[in-house]
């Protein structure tokens, strides 16, 4: 299916890889010039060096913490003008809802529900005035069936999606959609990061946690980056103008929920 924006522009933040660089891929290859980042200039210069041979697209790779106000004006800034803005960033850490500090809950909030704020407080205003635009935030599946040793990112990104759920239909009668994707377990370093201490925690291997984990969703296994990107392209596509507001597991079946 052609998606319809062929040389639209977006900007996808956090995204050398996992799920953001499994979106810049799938944007790529509908023909979308991208501008990437992240914090390691090292894995962004190579990601946007890889995009751009594979797909001939136009990729700009602006380094820096997203998450950071100063640094997050100035990937803006480089940016300029986006048809199409796909927000993410790294997830707060686990741990049990009795050690949390109030820095610890302002750190989440701050990543995970502000610095989305505060990029499509930015994106929105050109978007409206063009009468077109797709945002899609990278939430999660923790937005709808909690996981309770993330509860750093379950109330930031409760937070987030209470936000996104007025907003975007203030603006859909723009041309300019909001939705939020929420991944379940993926194939990334994040899912790796957690089998880990999944598996540190039981006493096992991580190949033992991941199997374990896999076990227990409706597929037999983890998503991919490819996957979720390919979902998220359909969403900033020329097609998905009616789909506004909306919270989309991408889970494997894994929240056991008939709505
Ligand atoms: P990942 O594999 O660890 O990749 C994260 C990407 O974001 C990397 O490119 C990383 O590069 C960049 N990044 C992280 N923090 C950043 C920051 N503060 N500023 C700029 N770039 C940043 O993670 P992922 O699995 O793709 O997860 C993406 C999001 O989905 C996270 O919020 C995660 O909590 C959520 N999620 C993931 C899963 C899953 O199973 N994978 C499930 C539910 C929710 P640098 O490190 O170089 O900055």
């Amino acid at each position: 299916m052609d998606l319809g924006i062929r040389g639209r522009r977006a900007l996808v933040s956090a995204s050398s890889k996992g799920l953001g660089r499994g979106v810049a891929e799938a944007l790529a290859a509908a023909g979308v010039d991208l501008v990437l980042n992240a914090r390691g200039q090292a894995a962004l210069a190579a990601t946007a060096a890889e995009i751009t041979g594979r797909y001939g697209v136009r990729v700009l790779a602006v380094a820096g913490d997203i998450t950071d106000a100063g640094a997050c004006a100035e990937v803006l800034a480089a940016a300029g003008a986006v048809d199409i803005l796909v927000t993410n960033a790294g997830g707060p850490p686990p741990g049990h809802w009795s050690d949390w500090s109030r820095d610890d809950f302002l750190r989440a909030i701050d990543a995970n529900m502000l610095t989305p704020v505060a990029l499509m407080q930015a994106c929105l205003p050109g978007m409206i005035a063009q009468g077109w635009g797709r945002v899609v935030n990278i939430t999660s599946a923790a937005v709808k069936s909690p996981i309770a040793e993330l509860g750093l990112s379950n109330t930031a990104r409760a937070g987030l999606t209470g936000f996104v759920a007025g907003t975007a239909r203030q603006v859909a009668r723009h041309g300019v959609t909001i939705n939020n994707l929420l991944p379940g377990l993926h194939a990334t370093d994040r899912a790796t990061a957690l089998d880990a201490g999944a598996a540190a925690k039981a006493g096992i291997t991580p190949a033992e946690a991941a199997a374990r984990r896999a076990a227990g969703i409706p597929a037999g296994r983890y998503g991919t980056a490819a996957e979720f990107g390919a979902a998220c392209a359909f969403l900033c596509s020329a097609h998905a103008g009616y789909i506004i507001g909306q919270n989309i597991l991408l889970d494997g079946g894994a929240a056991n929920a008939t709505f």
